[in-house]
């Protein structure tokens, strides 16, 4: 049966209309209207004829078929990028819940509001010899705007936009017909704002292992074949997935396909960028928040002209509009970067994957520590599956040794280095090798506590614990709230009020006062405060210009120092104490990332990794290196207990200024739901404001009632109050995706009936905590 009814977003230019419109198909453009075409549709009271996009089409409508406007007419030019990005708005409208215009932000760049001082020329690309027989050809047919353009083009090579549009009187349809067909280029000769210089040096090509060549093989094999199922290339840290990378981009330029590669984030664009830029020159360009906007939409104009052919990125270089988009590669595939924090709130991986749909490209995630939700997708089938298992420096993978703290303690080792690493490090200093020494908190000290009570300095204005930075002032890192150092306990008037943990200024403090003779580089949030100050950081680490580099967890990511021969890890469990199910994961990914910077070069590398839980499950596998030991363990816990991949959790948050208000909120929510879902009614009952579903609680649920749903709540959200704006939550968890997107849908419009509560509401799909 044919579908009757298409959904219209109208004028998107315009804020107020904020949801499509149903609209009827007449008979005649049945086969023509489909998702992302552009139709003239009559709307408003006078019924004018507007401009607006298709974003669905169906065969069912809530208003009876009589009363429903009908389609006028489709406009020529159906797919370009712009209107992909506008389907994929309202898809991770739907998918994620937010409203149209928050969705239509993220995908569209700004647009400019000044206009480009634009000098566009044309050139003329044919020999002479060809252009006068196509003349004769235009001449025969009568084709006197081309042939006026033509034999103008054939005395000059080269002329303005304007001469050829305004004296010889050439349409621009026509200028881009013959661009099309090969005749001419336009170039756009305003000044672009290049954002990368050049770096790096032509590097030579390897040659790719066998491993290697298996994977562009398989990937280039199947795109060819229209196998459009996603990738994941499981390579373990310097088996050559970065060459890979480079390859499969070559091979999509070959066949006149765009890339985009997605990155976590911007400490990671410089040696990225680099190795890049060295491979395909200025046809490379990257998009990220460094940017200027002028920056940013010279990018999207240079893509959308195809004058790039690969775009590095965080997770909004998605939305670059390339004509052409072959591929789009997710390295670093596990990050929990990739999802984003404001509404909607959507993950890079599963929007890449519909974009990539929407754009006949193929997706290729990356990674040594696959997510649980990757790895086990491949695992069924839905993703093809590829795996480097070498090291191809000629280097293993490094030895790594657990130090148990409470043994260190306990022998009267009150330093913060084990007496272990300590050798190490002077052993490396003496050899003239590199260290890297991690630790998984920025700042002086982290939270400042009292030893006689347990009294936590807390910021006045959010719900967190204030950080002891240099000098002891103690700082919000939410909202910037600073306050000097406290001298007594405000609570009990103890003096035994101390900062908690060693931060990384501490760290490099203690190196000084051990080694004085090591150069010592920190990197951390406080030392990296722009693009350039990473760089340079780095690339002093890279010339040698330091022993040991200190920093928190972005140095553990995908840097390749030959020199270093030794990482640290020094407080291995500070992730494990993070009150999300996903702790086990990331502390494994962490811990595997920083071993993974240990011994590129050719000499063999040693990591120690410094604990107060030797025996945790993803200390023990990460220092064994063992993955598919790690995702068999961590998968299980998560079936057992209904957490992702096994199950899906809907964060539905309440924001108010008011508390009762943001309560009040919750509270109609979750009772609307278990209306809806027959749930049984299930309290938490817990002390203090952590609130993410506790693993026991929402097991009993599972196991107790085995209902569709689960519903947890209203709790205070994992921070009650940021900036005194107060949170509350309600959590919802099913096997099935689609319908958590039904339970948000009827949320949704529940809330839009008069007399409901007024806190702000925002849905959060497989919630993450950084
Ligand atoms: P990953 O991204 O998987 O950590 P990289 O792509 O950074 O690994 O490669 C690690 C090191 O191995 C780099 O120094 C790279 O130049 C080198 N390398 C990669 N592929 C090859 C190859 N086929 N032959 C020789 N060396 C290679
Ligand atoms: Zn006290
Ligand atoms: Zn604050």
């Amino acid at each position: 049966m044919k579908k009757e009814f298409a959904n219209v977003i109208v004028d998107i230019s315009h804020e107020k209309v904020d949801r499509p419109f149903g609209y009827r198909i007449p008979e005649r453009l049945a086969d023509s209207v489909t998702p992302g075409v552009r139709v003239k549709i009559p709307f408003g009271a006078g019924n004018a004829l507007r401009t607006g996009y298709v974003i669905e089409v169906t065969d069912h409508s809530e208003f009876p078929r009589e009363r429903m406007k009908e389609i006028d007419s489709v406009l020529p030019g159906t797919k370009e990028p712009s209107q992909r990005l506008i389907v994929l708005a309202a898809w991770m409208k739907q998918q994620y819940g937010s409203t149209m215009i928050q969705a239509l932000k993220t995908v569209l760049p700004a647009r400019a509001t000044v206009g480009e001082k634009e000098r566009k020329s044309i050139e003329l690309l044919l020999q002479d010899a060809q252009a006068q027989e196509l003349a004769a050809q235009m001449e025969r047919r009568h084709q006197t705007a081309r042939l006026r353009l033509l034999q103008e083009l054939m005395t000059n090579r080269t002329i303005s936009w304007e001469a050829a549009t305004k004296r010889l009187k050439v349409p621009s349809s026509v200028i881009s017909k013959l661009e099309s067909d090969g005749v001419l280029k336009v170039h756009a000769s305003v000044a672009y704002r290049n954002p990368i210089r050049r770096m790096g040096e032509e590097t030579e090509k390897k040659t790719l292992s066998e491993e290697q060549q298996g994977a562009v093989n398989g990937i280039l094999n199947a795109f060819d074949q229209n196998d459009r199922r996603p990738s994941l290339i499981h390579g373990i840290t310097g088996s050559g997935k970065t060459e890979v990378y480079l390859a499969l981009i070559e091979g999509m330029i070959k066949r006149g396909r765009q890339s985009i590669v997605l990155i976590p984030e911007i400490a990671l664009t410089y040696q990225t960028v680099q190795r890049f830029t060295a491979r395909f020159g200025d046809r490379v360009s990257v998009m990220n928040s460094t940017l200027s906007v002028g920056e940013k939409q010279d990018q999207c104009r240079r893509a959308e002209r195809g004058e790039l052919d690969v775009i590095i990125g965080p997770r909004s270089a998605l939305f670059v509009p390339f004509p052409n988009l072959g591929m789009i590669l997710m390295d670093e595939e596990h990050e929990l970067s990739y999802k984003s924090e404001t509404s909607p709130k959507y993950h890079a991986r599963e929007t890449a994957q519909k974009l990539a749909e929407l754009s006949d490209a193929t997706l290729v995630l990356g990674s040594a520590t696959p997510s649980l939700e990757a790895y086990s997708r491949a695992q069924r089938g839905d993703y093809h599956f590829y795996k480097l298992t070498k090291r191809l420096t000629g280097g293993s993978l490094p030895r790594v040794e657990i130090a148990d703290l409470r043994e260190e303690l306990r022998n009267g080792n009150r330093s913060i280095f084990s007496v272990s690493l300590q050798e190490k490090l002077r052993d490396r200093l003496a050899r003239k090798e590199q260290s890297m020494l991690f630790l998984n908190r920025r700042g002086y000290a982290g939270f400042v506590s009292c030893r006689a009570c347990g009294y936590v300095c807390k910021c006045p204005h959010c719900d967190v614990s204030l950080s002891e930075h240099r000098g002891g002032r103690l700082v919000c890192h939410y909202c910037g709230y600073e306050q000097p150092a406290v001298k007594l306990c405000p609570s009990c008037g103890s003096k035994y009020i101390l900062g908690f943990r060693a931060g990384t200024e501490a760290m490099e403090e203690q190196l000084h006062k051990m080694f004085p003779q090591a150069r010592v580089l920190r990197m951390d949030a406080d030392t990296t405060r722009t693009r350039e100050s990473y760089e340079k950081i780095l690339a002093a680490f890279a010339r040698g210009d330091a022993d040991i580099l200190v920093g928190t967890q972005m140095i553990v990511k995908g840097h390749d120092f030959p020199a270093v021969t030794l990482v640290g890890v020094l407080a291995a469990d500070l992730s494990l104490s993070m009150s999300d199910y996903r702790a086990g994961e990331r502390t494994f990914q962490l811990l595997t990332q920083a071993a993974g910077r240990a011994g590129r070069g050719s000499r063999p590398g040693e990591v120690v990794i410094q604990t107060y839980q030797p025996d945790h499950y993803s200390i023990q596998y990460a220092a064994r290196q063992d993955y598919e030991g790690f995702y068999q363990e961590e998968l299980t816990y998560r079936q057992l207990l209904s957490y992702p991949p096994a199950s899906h959790i809907l964060a539905v948050q309440f924001y108010s200024k008011k508390q009762e208000e943001a309560l009040a909120g919750a509270q109609e929510a979750a009772s609307y739901v278990r209306q809806v879902t027959q749930s049984r009614q299930f309290t938490q009952q817990m002390s203090g404001t952590v609130q993410i579903p506790t693993p026991a609680a929402a097991h009993n649920a599972a196991s107790a009632a085995l209902p569709d749903t689960i519903v947890i709540g209203p709790a205070p959200a994992l921070i009650g109050k940021i900036n005194d704006v107060y949170r509350y939550g309600i959590y919802l968890k099913n096997h099935d995706y689609e319908k958590l997107v039904e339970l948000k849908d009827g949320i949704e419009q529940m809330r839009s009936l008069p007399q409901r509560q007024k806190a702000l509401c925002q849905f959060d799909f497989d919630p993450v905590h950084s």
